[in-house]
């Protein structure tokens, strides 16, 4: 499966070439090889796309199915993606440079995801409302009805499935935009929503230009709801296109996010897990804990140890089981990183290891620690979507709380203490989507996923995403008079 080196669009939940026949290459960022050619859509692709999930919807195909019955589909996709797990895992960690442990997960996450979602199918539901009037007054959830759902390259399958598993069992038909750098493993989902059942018109898969098809779909009165992940500014001009339809937009951004460590704490266990919170997905992860703030007194203890464990990461190609860091998705991306190490050399930052472009093919980049880093350097406010970690000391709670606020994003988090009433008081006062305690792990499939500030518009995962493909329609049945007992 993953030796397939030809891909067509998903059109209707049919396979075809771009209206106009366009191609482009697919490659792999641990060789710089083609993986596969993939076919391109164009606006004709997304108005055929569109116009079967408008009149799907219209028809009440799939909306109309009764909740159960689409939870059983949804069941069903999870079972193929477990099915193709393995197959599914090799192809995200060469067309995305992940390291295969991490691509496994993230397939099994992937259908963690929709059996969650098959069982929340009739969980999700409306409320009756004890009004003054005489009668019923009824609370309803509908469909909002076709979802454009465009979404990154660095977690192309998991991010997906967060958006797609919730928007049809809520009965809207999907039209899945992927990054035009990681198209492969979407396809796949696309095929395997129709295999488990899904109705055809109801999945399509569109990858192409963000600035074509990305921006045709949300312009597009057709689409009810869009759903984005991907950069601030990309985000900002989604909301300026879907402004005219009032279209509902909810976007997962980017982050700088903190990982606040007390003098207090099992600093040595953070210094030991945070290199992987950081430099995981070879840093492009939204929720990389990219600001390291150490409580001055175990500063210097624990910037050894982290440094330590940095450099000890195996940083390889993708396949071999023993990588912990792959390349980055492309030499456009490592530039970035680079200039970036540059910019805090001049900033009066200092590099204690790594940034180092190792002599190979691929794009790969050693993970660099910066010190003796001020959180008003640009280093310590821009998000820089590689593997570089600042670390920051600080001088007690309240400037740990304000140097973790102190940038435009509030994504994720975490705060390292053993006192649990700084704890409490400290996640209580960070502004931020997600944040963790004594644990770097932002993500769980049960719980809901957004940001606040720049980072983003509405939650993923959890009930929480369900109330974003649906719309409230409120109904009072008046009975006359009050009811005789
Ligand atoms: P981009 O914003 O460039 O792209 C994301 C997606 O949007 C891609 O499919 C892209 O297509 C598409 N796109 C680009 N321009 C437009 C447009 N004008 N209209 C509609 N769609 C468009 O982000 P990246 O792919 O570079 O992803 C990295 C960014 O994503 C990082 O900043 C990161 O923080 C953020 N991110 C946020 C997450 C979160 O949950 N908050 C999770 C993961 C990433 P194409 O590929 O063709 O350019």
């Amino acid at each position: 499966m993953s030796d397939r080196s030809r891909y067509d669009l998903i059109v209707a939940g049919v396979a075809r070439p771009a209206a106009d026949g366009a191609m482009v290459a697919v490659r792999e960022p641990a060789t710089g090889q083609v993986l596969a050619e993939v076919a391109r859509a164009g606006a004709p692709d997304v108005d055929d796309a569109l116009g079967a999930a408008a009149a799907a919807f219209d028809a009440g195909v799939w909306a109309d199915e009764p909740a159960t019955a689409r939870g059983r589909v949804l069941a069903r996709v999870a079972g193929l993606l477990r099915e193709h797990a393995e197959d599914l895992a090799r192809l995200e960690a060469r067309n995305a440079g992940k390291p295969i442990g991490d691509a496994r997960w993230e397939v099994g996450a992937a259908a963690d995801t929709f059996e969650y979602y098959a069982g929340a199918a009739d969980k999700f539901f409306g409320e009756v409302v004890p009004v003054a009037d005489p009668g019923l007054d009824v609370v309803l959830r509908e469909p909002v009805g076709p979802c454009a759902l465009i979404v990154p390259w660095n977690f192309p399958l998991l991010i997906a499935s967060w958006k797609v598993a919730p928007a049809l069992v809520c009965g809207n038909p999907v039209v899945l935009k992927p990054a035009s750098l990681t198209p492969l493993t979407a396809l796949r989902l696309g095929e395997l929503l129709v295999d488990a059942g899904v109705p055809a018109p109801c999945v399509s898969v569109l990858p192409g230009p963000g600035s074509v098809v990305g921006d045709a779909l949300v312009a597009d009165p057709r689409v009810a709801k869009v759903s984005f992940t991907g950069e601030t500014a990309t985000g900002a001009a989604i909301l300026q296109t879907a402004a005219p339809n009032i279209t509902r937009v909810s976007l997962e951004l980017g982050g700088k996010s903190a990982c606040v460590v007390f003098a207090d704490a099992d600093w040595r266990r953070a210094a030991a897990e945070t290199p992987l919170a950081v430099f995981g997905n070879a840093g492009q992860d939204c929720c990389a804990r990219s600001r390291i703030l150490v409580e001055r007194p175990v500063h210097d203890a624990f910037v050894e140890a982290f440094t330590a464990r940095t450099r000890a990461l195996r940083v390889d190609d993708p396949l071999d089981e023993r990588t912990e860091v792959g390349p980055l998705i492309s030499d456009a991306q490592r530039r970035v990183s680079l200039d970036y190490l540059e910019l805090g050399a001049q900033e009066g930052a200092r590099l204690v290891c790594g940034g180092r472009v190792p002599e190979r093919a691929g794009s790969f980049l050693e993970p660099a620690v910066l010190v003796d880093v001020d959180n008003r350097m640009r280093v310590a406010q821009e998000e820089i979507f590689g593997p570089v970690a600042c670390v920051i000391p600080f001088d007690g709670e309240e400037e740990a709380v304000r140097l973790a606020n102190d940038v435009p994003y509030g994504l994720s988090g975490s705060i390292w203490t053993s006192d649990l009433g700084r704890a409490i008081r400290v996640s209580r006062a960070i502004r931020t989507g997600v944040l963790s305690v004594n644990s770097n792990r932002s993500v769980r499939t049960e719980t809901p996923f957004g940001g606040f500030k720049r980072s983003g518009l509405g939650r993923e995962l959890g009930m929480h995403a369900l109330a974003h493909y649906t719309e409230v329609k409120n109904v009072f049945f008046c009975s006359g008079s009050r009811p005789a007992r």
